[in-house]
């Protein structure tokens, strides 16, 4: 029988690799397709494998396992549970709701993990010492960390929780603390050695409990604007957490798989830094974005005079343009504008009109939620240009029309040195002979911030729902076009 151990392991090798090749696939959109497939088919092996090799060892050493029927049992129980709530969470979640989602499986990975590490404390498996002691500390550490991180981040996603950031008295020397109370606990831990007892237990019950703290902590005192980096941040330490857990059990896929979670995440953050000009040890730390401990000043103060156009006046003004750039924001995703933003595209490039489209890296609700939108709505992928491809090339275009962007397009930011998202690199839409606006009031977005752009002389407002107004203008194209 020795056989299914290392049958087991070639087809654990066998999912790292289609791990690896799902990566690389969806780093570019027309593979996308196929990384998804290669992971959809390495999670399926790698499940298959696990179910195999637990019912195995509960067969080959029925001293020390549960009996085969049991291992079955708990193992369909579980499969069951995951089917019956994750298939229709899967079915019906909108893509807006996305992120909250993403956080929410987080803290599952990271609870998993607290639990490995208190498991793997009680019924050691393969090596014991130090090592082990360590692995369990920072397996639990993070896990418990992921936990609560990802629980605040649903909720402040979800806008059950405030958004604005939570700010103790002297926030980072609480959080270095409790960081030096988690060291001592765990050197403890390593000079009671092997026969810690019911008094080990308790340590490692305290270290997660110092996870759970700091998770709570760190997340809650980082405000609105900078969640994407935080649900990145997240994900990367679900990965870490994952790969802690891989050591514990001796589980060589779970490692793999950790890493490639936590770095991929760990770059992905680093990148969407920089595109916010945020620094990335301060979001590491937590808290960022708020540097000297004031909250945010979210300021819904209008500063001048607006100016209206209705869907007519729209009209008139693309009727005149030889370049349009269309940049979108999460206004387009809640009104599902998508599909009349295609048609309309489609129109004014039947008319001769050069059309593209304008993505900033942190639009919407997640990244890439804008491309995913465009390419659902079969916007062809060469028109739609990111952020540092198509800024400068404002100044050349007639019209600019923002569909339900508002933070992305905020010349504040570039601006204003004490708003609240100073120093974020923005689409310079302004720049543009007219822009024009799609939004339903002159309330501010995510980030809580008044609007300049609003107010500047070659802005207008087209208030109302962005797929309404949007389907206005296509049918009132073609009339125009006779009159
Ligand atoms: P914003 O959130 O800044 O603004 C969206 C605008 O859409 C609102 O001002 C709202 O105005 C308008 N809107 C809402 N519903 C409709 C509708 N039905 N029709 C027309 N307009 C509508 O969007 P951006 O995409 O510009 O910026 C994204 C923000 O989200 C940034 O601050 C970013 O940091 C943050 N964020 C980004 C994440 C990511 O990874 N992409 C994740 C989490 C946060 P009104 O109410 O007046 O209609």
């Amino acid at each position: 029988m020795e056989w299914i151990a290392t049958l087991v392991q070639g087809l654990y090798i066998v999912a790292g690799v289609l791990f690896i090749l799902s990566l690389a696939g969806l780093s570019k959109q027309d593979t996308a397709r196929m990384g998804n497939l290669a992971g959809m088919v390495g999670m399926a092996l790698a499940l298959f494998a696990t179910i195999v090799y637990s019912l195995y060892w509960s067969y080959a050493e029925p001293e020390h396992r549960l009996p085969v029927w049991l291992t079955g049992l708990l193992i369909v129980g579980a499969l069951a549970i995951g089917v019956l709530v994750g298939t229709p969470i899967a079915r019906k979640v909108e893509m807006t709701q996305m992120p909250e989602l993403i956080a929410a499986f987080h803290s599952f990975v990271g609870m998993a993990a607290v639990l490995v590490g208190i498991n793997s404390f009680l019924e050691p498996e393969g090596v014991g010492g130090a090592v082990h002691t360590v692995e369990v500390a920072l397996g639990v550490l993070i896990g418990a960390y992921t936990f609560t991180g990802s629980v605040v981040a649903f909720l402040k996603l979800s806008a059950r929780m405030k958004s604005a950031p939570l700010v103790l008295p002297g926030r980072n020397w609480l959080n270095l603390g409790a960081f030096v109370v988690f060291v001592g606990l765990m050197v403890w831990l390593i000079v009671l050695g092997e026969d810690s007892g019911t008094l080990g237990l308790v340590l490692v019950i305290a270290m997660a409990l110092i996870g759970f703290a700091l998770g709570w902590h760190m997340v809650a005192a980082i405000g609105g604007g900078d969640m994407p980096v935080v649900v990145s941040m997240l994900n990367s330490y679900s990965g870490w957490a994952a790969a802690a857990a891989g050591f514990m059990l001796g589980n060589g896929l779970l490692i793999i798989t950790g890493s490639l979670v936590g770095s991929s995440g760990a770059i992905l953050s680093y990148i969407m830094c920089r595109a916010m000009n945020r620094s990335f040890i301060s979001v590491i730390l937590g808290g960022f974005g708020s540097d000297d401990g004031a909250a945010p000043a979210a300021s819904g103060t209008p500063v001048g005079e607006h100016r209206e156009i209705d869907v007519s006046g729209a009209v008139d003004v693309l009727m005149g343009a030889k370049r349009v750039i269309i940049t979108p924001g999460y206004g387009m995703a809640v009104a599902k504008a998508q599909y009349p933003v295609a048609s309309l595209t489609q129109q004014l490039r039947a008319r001769g009109v050069d059309v593209r489209f304008g993505v900033h890296p942190v639009a919407g609700r997640l990244p890439g939620h804008m491309n995913v939108l465009l390419a659902e709505a079969k916007v062809p992928y060469d028109i739609v240009l990111e952020m540092d491809e198509i800024n400068d090339d404002f100044a050349d275009t007639d019209v600019v029309l923002v569909i339900g962007a508002n933070d992305t397009v905020n010349p504040a930011a570039e601006e204003d040195p004490g708003s609240p998202i100073a120093g974020m690199p923005v689409l310079e839409v302004w720049h543009a002979r007219q822009v024009i606006v799609f939004k339903r009031s002159m309330a501010t977005g995510y980030a809580g911030v008044q609007n300049p752009l609003f107010f500047r002389e070659n802005t207008a407002m087209l208030f109302g729902d962005a797929k309404t107004q949007v389907e206005a203008i296509v049918s009132a194209l073609p009339a125009m076009q006779e009159a």
